[in-house]
């Protein structure tokens, strides 16, 4: 706990759910290159944003600046105008519990304590068994862990596995969704994943997280392409942040992708004929149902 904590608690922040990224740099080591370079972002509240990129373009470091896993760096010594905001609070100035406690995080490797069950689904203890169970059955883990010789007290070392990769996931799941904050971020895995159970996954979180703000780092594209926003990093850079239909026209009202040559448009081409139509159709319905068929041409 930040001395300031308890009054921001007093006054109920985060109220809404905004994020402010604000010429952010960030580097693993002293003597090595910056991974992001002059990130600005902003993020409004209840907007769900998808972040694409090749391996390594920064997707993670954006999660660990977030979630205040790292520190961020300025690029100039002593400046004070790299800051990460948090509904109008600079999250630098904000006890760690307290800004983890509003961020729901599921990261790209599921992380798993050595612990109990119960701990690794309730880390604080702050819920009863039958919520617990209640948790577990949601994400179709209880039938599972009920077969288990001790239940929820079942130790789970960090060798031994009782869980698959796939429901190691749906443990993390089951761990954001007894508490949903007003922010979630994602960072998708990258392999190991059955599509069931990824379709699963999306289905909860979107039920479960409809109102928060969420950041979803995504490596299918139509997981993505009913989002407000996508942004593309390349490089440690933002190339493009915009709506993903806007990314994929030269004009609103184009009724097939005509910008080809955008990073965004490029990367949806590269899923293939079918799978692009199917991404663009996706991205173009979201735009009309959210803009009320605004600059929609008569056919
Ligand atoms: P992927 O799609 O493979 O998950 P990513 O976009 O998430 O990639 P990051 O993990 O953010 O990429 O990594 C960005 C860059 O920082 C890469 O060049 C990576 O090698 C480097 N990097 C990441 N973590 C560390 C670390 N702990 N120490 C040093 N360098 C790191
Ligand atoms: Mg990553």
């Amino acid at each position: 706990h930040l001395p300031g904590d308890n009054e921001k608690i007093q006054r109920g922040w985060p109220d809404q759910g905004k994020i402010d990224v604000n010429k952010v740099y960030m580097k693993y080591r002293p003597d090595m290159d910056f991974v992001l370079k002059d990130l600005n972002l902003e993020v409004k509240a209840g907007e769900k944003i998808g972040c694409v990129g090749r391996t390594g373009a920064g997707k993670s470091t954006i999660v660990q600046m977030l979630y205040r896993m790292r520190e961020i760096d300025r690029k100039e010594k002593g400046s004070t105008d790299s800051h990460v905001h948090f509904d109008d609070v600079n999250t630098q100035t904000v006890g760690l519990n307290l800004l983890r406690k509003n961020i729901s995080m599921i990261p790209q490797t599921p992380y798993i304590f050595s612990e109990t069950i119960r701990t690794n689904i309730d880390p604080l203890g702050q819920y009863t068994d039958e919520q617990i169970w209640r948790v577990l059955e949601d994400v179709r883990l209880k039938e599972h862990i009920e077969k288990q010789s001790d239940g929820l007290n079942t130790r789970i070392n960090g060798g031994s596995s009782i869980f698959s990769v796939g429901q190691k996931q749906l443990v993390c799941l089951a761990r954001v969704v007894l508490k949903p904050a007003p922010v979630l971020i994602m960072d998708e895995a990258t392999a190991n994943m059955d599509h069931e159970t990824d379709n699963f996954l999306q289905e909860k979180i979107d039920q479960r997280f409809e109102k928060s703000t969420r950041f979803t780092i995504a490596h299918r594209l139509t997981t993505i392409a009913n989002y407000d926003k996508v942004l593309v990093l390349s490089k440690g850079r933002k190339v493009e942040f915009d709506e993903p239909y806007k990314l994929l026209v030269n004009n609103i009202g184009d009724q097939e992708m005509t910008n080809k040559t955008g990073h965004f448009s490029i990367m949806v081409q590269n899923t293939g004929p079918i799978s692009s139509k199917q991404i663009f159709d996706i991205a173009k319905n979201a735009y009309f149902d959210k803009h009320q068929g605004a600059g929609q041409t008569a056919h």
